[in-house]
């Protein structure tokens, strides 16, 4: 079944008006694939949505890097999924690693955040992976099943859904996957889909790959058969993303 690449790019907290345009015009300039063979998503920090959504290019779309868990109201300091639709911000990124660990997101947390943006009718990049610990201990299949469980507890359909494999020990830090232990995840990942949600779900939902991916290591994990693409943090700053875009074909 044909699953079209993926690109994300999550600028995290990062960037000034000046810069974040900079990308934007880069990206705006930059030859690519076509929509039909790559998906090209970006997240900048909440408060330039509405400058990037304005200014990029209408064939890649926009993500936010969070949302609050359910209705928005109360919530001092949170964005809610009814903002992000009333914005026209189709996608946003959920579990990321740096949520997970440095602000206590819990998978559960995670899935009602979720399956609460789903109903609203948002797109989720939703992130799962395990730290360097439990890649030692041996656990991170255990890990990334369940985080992954947590979600399909709580979700029935996939279709809007782009599972983002992320490493922790990876992300940040340069030390990138090879594209045998990414494999060995993706497929381990497409596998539980199949026993656990459907055959249908595991041929479709794309898996991307994240953790300091770069234009000089992409091919070679684009080239994995169950590697549907990336999440890209650092990388997506510069004007090397547009190599990365360009590892679809
Ligand atoms: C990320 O934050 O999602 C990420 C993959 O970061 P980096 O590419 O910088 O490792």
């Amino acid at each position: 079944m044909g699953r079209k690449f993926f690109v994300g790019g999550n600028w995290k907290c990062n960037g000034t008006a000046d810069e974040v345009k900079k990308i934007v015009s880069t990206l705006n300039e930059a030859e690519v694939p076509s929509e039909d063979v790559v998906e090209v998503v970006v997240s900048p920090p909440f408060v330039f949505l509405p400058l990037v959504k304005s200014l990029l290019r209408s064939d890649f779309g926009v993500a936010a890097q969070n949302c609050w868990v359910r209705k928005g109201g109360a919530f001092t300091g949170e964005i809610s999924s009814e903002m992000l639709v009333n914005l026209g911000i189709p996608w946003v990124i959920l579990g990321h690693s740096e949520r997970r660990l440095l602000l206590g997101e819990s998978n559960e947390f995670v899935a009602d955040k979720v399956a609460y943006a789903l109903s609203q009718g948002l797109k989720v990049i939703a992130c799962v992976g395990e730290t360097l610990e439990q890649r030692e201990a041996g656990k991170t299949m255990d890990v990334v099943a369940a985080q992954t469980k947590a979600i399909a507890d709580k979700i029935s359909d996939w279709t809007n859904v782009v599972l983002a494999y992320e490493p922790v020990w990876a992300i940040g830090t340069g030390k990138v996957a090879t594209p045998v232990q990414a494999q060995e995840v993706h497929s381990f990942l497409r596998e539980w889909f199949h026993t656990n949600v459907s055959p249908d779900v595991a041929a479709s939902v794309r898996i991307i790959y994240g953790g300091s991916v770069t234009a000089a290591n992409c091919k070679e994990l684009a080239a994995q058969p169950d590697v549907d693409g990336f999440l890209v943090g650092g990388a997506s700053l510069k004007p090397e993303f547009v190599d990365i875009i360009k590892s679809a074909t």
